[in-house]
């Protein structure tokens, strides 16, 4: 299911251009666009769910996917071993801008914590 306006579900279309760095049936990951660390990376859900809160109990196996999709990408790119965080913002106190569930894959410089 895709939605017509959401940009996430352009780019996995490539109406909207990314730089893809990974691909399968149901996951779509491409570069951020405003990266805050070396390595920036989105990993979407090719099917349109807006937020972790629209997850239903049947999306198990597509959420466990989703990080171990992450974490392959993390060894592709070299970081596995110096470490990265994934991060997964839900609504407006979290800052989540873009209404398309994405997992933010970061590393590639000493990440700080807490988060702000
Ligand atoms: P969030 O604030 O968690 O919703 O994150 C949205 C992310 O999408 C931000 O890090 C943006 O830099 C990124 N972003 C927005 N538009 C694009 C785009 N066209 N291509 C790649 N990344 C994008
Ligand atoms: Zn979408």
């Amino acid at each position: 299911m895709t939605q017509k306006s959401c940009l996430f579900c352009k780019i996995v279309k490539r109406e909207i251009a990314a730089k893809t760095v990974y691909e399968d049936e149901r996951v779509f990951a491409f570069e951020d666009i405003k990266p805050e660390a070396p390595v920036h990376i989105l990993v979407i859900p090719k099917r349109h769910i807006e937020k972790i809160s629209d997850l239903r109990d049947n999306d198990v196996e597509l959420t466990g996917h989703l990080i171990l999709a992450a974490k392959k990408i993390a060894e592709d790119k070299g970081i596995a071993n110096s470490g990265y965080r994934i991060v997964m913002n839900c609504n407006r106190d979290a800052g989540q801008e873009v209404f398309h569930m994405h997992i933010h894959l970061l590393g590639g410089r000493k990440l700080t914590w807490p988060p702000g």
